[in-house]
C-alpha cells in the first residue's frame, strides 16, 4: 500500500500539516517516535502554550529575525489570524496578553494539543506513535520511509516535520537534517537561540546578584568596537551562571553569532534607566546630592533601581553605604551614573543548543518554494517547522511559523499526490 501523504513528526508543524493534507481528502499517515504527540507543544509557554501572536503580520515577521521574510508567502495562505480562527473553530477559546501574545483561556497547553488530536481523529488520520524513523529512500514516483523496525512505508508525498535540536527529551533530536542532506539540501550552521548566556565575571561567580530581576531595562549586545549590535527593552534576570530573562533571550542569538566569529567574549550592556540620558541623569543627581547634602547618598538615590542592584553599583563606584551626599566626589557620581547607564557583563558562551528554546539555522530556505513549502531539489518532498532555517523570538512566533509552514506544506503535499 502507498500513502498519499506521510508526515514525520507530530509537533505543531506536523500535526497541522497532517490535518491540512487530510482535509483535502487524501490518505494521510503521521509517524512520531514519541509515546505522545505534541510533547514540546504541551510544555510550551510554561505549560500554557503561547500559541500565536495577534500583532499585525508585518510586526510578526519583524519578530522572526531568522528569515521571517520568507513567511510572507505562506502567510498569504494561512497567517496568525487564521491560527486564532482555527483554534476557536475547534473550541479552544484564546485570550490576548501583553505584546499580542495569545494563550488558551484555560491556560492549558494540553487543550491546544488535544484539539489538534481530536481534529486528527475526525479526519481519520492514521497515527503511528513510538515509531522512530531511521532513514528515507527517495524515489522517482514515491518515497520509502524506513522505520527502526526495518518496516518500509511507501508514500507519494513526504513531509519532514521533525523539528530542530533544542530540548531533545521532547523528541526533537535533529534526525531530519541527514535526511534533508540526502535529498541534496544545504543545512546552514545550527546554533542555540533564545538561550541564557554564561558569564564568569566575579559578581556572577560570587552570586552577588543571583535571582535579581531588572524590569523594563535596555539590554544591548556590543561588538568588538563597543558599538551596539542590537538592543531590546524588556525584563532580565541575573542567575547563578550568568544572564537570562526575556531581554537576554532576545539578545542571545546576536551574542552567540559574535562568539562564533572567534571572539573570546562578547559584552552585554544594561541600561537600567533607558528613559533618561546620561548627562541629564548626572545633572539631576548632582543637584539632588547638593540639595540633600546631609542625607546619605544611598538614601538620595534609593528607588532608582532595585536595592540589591543599587548596593552593588554603589560598591563598584566605591561609595560607602553610609557616606553622606556632601562627601561624594564628582568622580564617584560620574562612575555611579555611568554604571546605571552602561553596566557591562562579559559573556563567554551560551547554554548549549539542548537547553535553548529554539534552534537557529536548519534546512536552507533558498531551496524551498515559499508558497508550497516544497523542496526545489526533490519531487514530493516538503519541509515545515523548526527543521527549517527560520527562527523567531519568544512570544508565540515559533509555533506560528511551525503551524503556518505546516498548513501550507500539508495542502500542497496533498494536491501534488493527487496530481
Ligand atoms: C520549553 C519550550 C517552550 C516553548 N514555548 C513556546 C511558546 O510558548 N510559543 C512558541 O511560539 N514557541 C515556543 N517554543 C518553541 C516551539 O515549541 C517550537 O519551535 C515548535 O514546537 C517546533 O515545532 P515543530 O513541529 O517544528 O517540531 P517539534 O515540536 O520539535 O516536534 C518534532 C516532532 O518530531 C518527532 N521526531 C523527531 N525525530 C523523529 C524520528 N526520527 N522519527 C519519528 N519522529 C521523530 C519528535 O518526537 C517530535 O514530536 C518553546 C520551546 C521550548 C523548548
Amino acid at each position: 500500500m502507498t500513502y498519499e501523504v506521510t508526515v514525520i513528526g507530530g509537533g505543531p508543524s506536523g500535526l497541522m500539516a497532517a490535518i491540512a493534507a487530510a482535509e483535502q481528502g487524501v490518505k494521510t499517515l503521521l509517524i512520531d517516535k514519541g509515546k505522545k504527540l505534541g510533547t514540546k507543544l504541551a510544555i510550551s509557554g510554561g505549560g500554557r502554550c503561547n500559541v500565536t501572536n495577534r500583532l499585525p503580520e508585518e510586526e510578526v515577521i519583524k519578530h522572526i529575525p531568522g528569515n521571517g521574510k520568507f513567511l510572507y508567502s505562506p502567510f498569504s495562505v494561512f497567517n496568525n489570524y487564521d491560527i486564532i480562527d482555527f483554534f476557536e473553530g475547534l473550541g479552544v477559546a484564546l485570550k490576548e496578553e501583553d505584546h499580542g501574545r495569545m494563550f488558551p483561556v484555560s491556560n492549558k497547553a494540553k487543550d491546544v494539543v488535544q484539539a489538534l488530536l481530536n481534529r486528527m481523529d475526525e479526519l481519520n488520520i492514521e497515527v503511528r506513535r513510538q515509531t522512530p524513523v531511521e532513514a528515507i529512500h527517495y524515489g522517482e514516483e514515491e518515497h520509502e520511509v524506513i522505520l527502526k523496525s526495518q518496516e518500509k512505508v511507501r508514500t507519494k508525498s513526504l513531509i519532514l516535520a521533525v523539528g530542530g535540536k533544542a530540548v531533545p527529551h521532547t523528541g526533537s533530536t535533529g534526525d531530519g537534517y541527514a535526511w534533508a542532506k540526502k535529498a541534496g539540501h544545504t543545512i546552514t550552521d545550527l546554533f542555540p537561540t533564545e538561550v541564557p548566556l554564561l558569564s564568569k565575571d566575579a559578581f556572577i561567580k560570587n552570586k552577588t546578584l543571583q535571582g535579581l530581576s531588572l524590569r523594563n531595562v535596555n539590554v544591548s549586545v556590543l561588538n568588538q568596537k563597543d558599538k551596539k549590535i542590537v538592543t531590546h527593552r524588556m525584563d532580565m534576570l541575573f542567575t547563578h551562571f550568568g544572564l537570562s530573562g526575556p531581554a537576554i533571550l532576545r539578545c542571545s542569538q546576536y551574542a552567540v553569532k559574535e562568539l562564533r566569529k572567534g571572539h573570546r567574549s562578547v559584552t552585554i550592556e544594561i541600561d537600567a534607566l533607558p528613559d533618561e540620558k546620561e548627562n541629564s541623569l548626572l545633572e539631576r543627581l548632582q543637584s539632588e546630592t547638593k540639595d540633600q547634602a546631609k542625607k546619605t547618598f544611598r538614601n538620595v538615590v534609593k528607588g532608582l533601581v532595585p536595592e540589591r542592584y543599587l548596593d552593588y553599583l554603589l560598591d563598584e563606584s566605591e561609595i560607602e553605604n553610609d557616606e553622606k551626599s556632601a562627601n561624594i566626589s564628582n568622580q564617584q557620581l560620574r562612575s555611579f551614573t555611568h554604571l546605571l547607564k552602561h553596566f557591562q557583563v562579559n559573556i563567554y558562551d551560551s547554554q548549549p543548543i539542548e537547553k535553548a528554546f529554539v534552534t537557529g539555522g536548519g534546512v536552507s530556505i533558498k531551496e524551498i518554494v515559499p508558497n508550497t513549502m516544497q523542496s526545489k531539489l526533490m519531487n514530493g518532498l516538503y519541509f515545515c517547522g523548526e527543521i527549517l532555517d527560520i527562527h523567531g523570538y519568544t512570544g508565540g512566533y515559533n509555533i506560528t511559523s511551525a503551524m503556518v509552514t505546516g498548513r501550507v506544506a500539508g495542502m500542497h503535499a496533498a494536491w501534488e499526490s493527487m496530481g
